[in-house]
Formats: C-alpha cells, sequence, structure tokens
C-alpha cells in the first residue's frame, strides 16, 4: 500500500526513520516525531539522537513529555529542600506560575514538594539528565516540482540559518521518475537529500541518500535556545509519531491499520484509499461509529477494534523507546 499524499509519506518517512537512523553514518539511537518545532517554524519530521544511559534517566521521569514550565522546575530542582523562589532561576514571568509548576511537577512524582509556614519547598528526586545528543530535521515532499523546490529551499535555508536543528534534510520520492537534478541543486548545500523508494514497502532500504547533509549545529548556543531545543525534544518524546490516531477516527468502523512493508499505516476502507488526516474526522461524510455490539463482548480486542488499533500505537511508541535503552544495555553502539 503506497499513500499518494503527503500525510502517509510523512508516516512512512517517520517509519524509515525509525528503523535506519542515520541512514549516512550508521545506525545511532533515536526517537521519531512528526509535526514539531517552535512557533515560527514546524518540521515534518524530527528524529531526537539520544544519548542512550542519559535516555534511560530520562525514562525514569515518565512517558509523558515535560512542557517548558515544568522543564524549568525539574532541570533546576535542588538536591535539598530549599523555597522554591531561593531553589530556581528568575523565570522571566510572574513567580506564580512557577509555583503552580512546582505543583503539577510534584503531582506527576517529578520533584517533591512541602509547605514551611506559608512557604513551598522542593526538592528533586533525581536529577534530570542531558539525554538529548543532536536534533534532526527533516521536510517531506514526494513530488519535488519547481514551485515545491523553491519554497522547500527557502525554509531549509532558514533552519540552516537558525541553526535550531543541528543537521536538515529533505525527502523525495525516487518512485516514478527520477529526481530532477537541478531541483536538487537549488536546496542549501547544508540539506542532506534522501531518495526514497516505498513502493515496496517500508524497510531500512527504503532509502537512499543523494546528497550528504553538514552539521550545522554552531560551536555554543545560547540557554533560550538550548531551552526551546530541550522542549521539541519533549514533546517529540512524549508525541512520538504514531499519534495521528489521537486526532483521526480509529472509532469509525471503515478505519484499519493495514501492513507497508514494516510499517502500518491508515487505511478507510470506504475510501478504499489511505485517508489523510484532515479528511478522517468527525465531519467525514463517511464516518460510521462502530457498532456498538463491537465493543462489548470483548470483541475482538477488549472495548472494540478502535481502542485496540489506539492501544497498540501506544505500545509501539513505548516498544521503540525502550529499544533506545536497550540499545545501550546490547552494547549496539
Ligand atoms: S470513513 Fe471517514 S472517518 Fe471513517 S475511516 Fe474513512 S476517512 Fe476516516
Amino acid at each position: 500500500m503506497y499513500p499518494d499524499h503527503e500525510f502517509g509519506y510523512e508516516l512512512l518517512v517517520c517509519r524509515y526513520a525509525e528503523l535506519a537512523w542515520h541512514p549516512s553514518e550508521g545506525r545511532r539511537p533515536a526517537i521519531v516525531a512528526r509535526q514539531l518545532g517552535t512557533r515560527d517554524r514546524r518540521w515534518d519530521t524530527v528524529v531526537i539522537e539520544v544519548d542512550p544511559e542519559a535516555f534511560a534517566l530520562r525514562r525514569a521521569f515518565g512517558d509523558r513529555g515535560l512542557d517548558s514550565d515544568l522543564l524549568h522546575v525539574v532541570r533546576h530542582a535542588p538536591p535539598e529542600w530549599t523555597w522554591y523562589r531561593d531553589a530556581l532561576p528568575d523565570p522571566g514571568y510572574p513567580w506564580r506560575y512557577v509555583r503552580q509548576a512546582v505543583h503539577r511537577a510534584a503531582g506527576r512524582g517529578l520533584i517533591e514538594k512541602r509547605r514551611r509556614g506559608n512557604r513551598i519547598e522542593c526538592r528533586r528526586l533525581r536529577p534530570y539528565p542531558d539525554w538529548v545528543r543532536r536534533i534532526v530535521a527533516i521536510e517531506n515532499k514526494p513530488d519535488l516540482d519547481r514551485s515545491a523546490a523553491d519554497a522547500l529551499a527557502d525554509q531549509l535555508g532558514h533552519d540552516v540559518e537558525t541553526a535550531l536543528a543541528d543537521e536538515v534534510w529533505l525527502a523525495t520520492s525516487a518512485t516514478g521518475e527520477r529526481v530532477e537534478p537541478a531541483l536538487l541543486r537549488s536546496m542549501p548545500v547544508e540539506a542532506g537529500v534522501l531518495t526514497t523508494e516505498f513502493a515496496g514497502g517500508i524497510d531500512e532500504d527504503a532509502a537512499s541518500v543523494a546528497w550528504h547533509p553538514s552539521d550545522i549545529a554552531p560551536a555554543t548556543r545560547d540557554p533560550e535556545t538550548i531551552t526551546r531545543r530541550l522542549v521539541i525534544a519533549e514533546r517529540a518524546y512524549g508525541k512520538g509519531w504514531r499519534s495521528f490516531h489521537e486526532t483521526m477516527r480509529p472509532d469509525c468502523h471503515a478505519f484499519e491499520l493495514r501492513r507497508a512493508g514494516r510499517g502500518l499505516l491508515p487505511y478507510c476502507t470506504a475510501k478504499k484509499r489511505c485517508q489523510t488526516a484532515r479528511e478522517c474526522s468527525g465531519s467525514c461524510p463517511e464516518f460510521a461509529p462502530e457498532p456498538p455490539t463491537w465493543r462489548t463482548r470483548g470483541w475482538p480486542i477488549e472495548g472494540g477494534p478502535g481502542k485496540g488499533m489506539t492501544a497498540l500505537l501506544a505500545r509501539r511508541r513505548e516498544r521503540m523507546r525502550d529499544r533506545q535503552v536497550d540499545a545501550q544495555a546490547a552494547g549496539e553502539r
């Protein structure tokens, strides 16, 4: 099954990255997410290369990502009981938000808190580890024509300039006609180009490097950029790339997950193709909820197929996170 739209293509690029990262430098432990970035710039696919040992310590902070307020608390929580205003750096916004974040962090078991008179004190349970090695941004464009190439060249040029990521790539399809070399030449030289061959299904060999990227990481980064990168990495950690089920309708009786080699893609039996995230919503004219009987008597997975698919995708995300830790234990790197 090969989707002919960008959403399905993006899912395949994510799965390829999960299986094969790094495409030219050999295996590196990494987690993959999609549609992440900053307010000004959203990347299609994001690869977070991790330090496996530190990543194992990050796992101890739970499965959910930490937002910027929680990161502020968790990264600076002191080893001994301290009034939170003495312990944490001035946030640059009102302290009452920090106090709320202290309560939230304690509620999630990320730190400890106690009240001393009218003061809230906190202390860390464990240090927050330095688990992010590199951040890689990939722009996906299966059908690269002149106007798409011009737009992408601008976006990738912006990425190179801001150096929020350490490496940037364009992924484009090599299926059918060869990618026009003149279009690739218009890309910034620092951006890598990955040509994909997904028609036969997804595996580690489903893409090849047409142009090698340069490392665009600056010698040093200011604290604000470091925090922005960490926020992106935390969102990638919590979200992964399989969270499409959260916005699509796996509870529709036409929703299926179908194999594409070593990947699973959403499939609509009503449309007889891989549906887009946008069209697979409650406003879809063909939406039909699972019959209630599907959800009873444990058919065939408890809670009905929609719940079953959601659980399956969540388990796969979990397994991929575990695998990055296992890579360390197995001495794979
Ligand atoms: S019929 Fe509509 S809502 Fe149902 S799976 Fe297909 S696209 Fe999604």
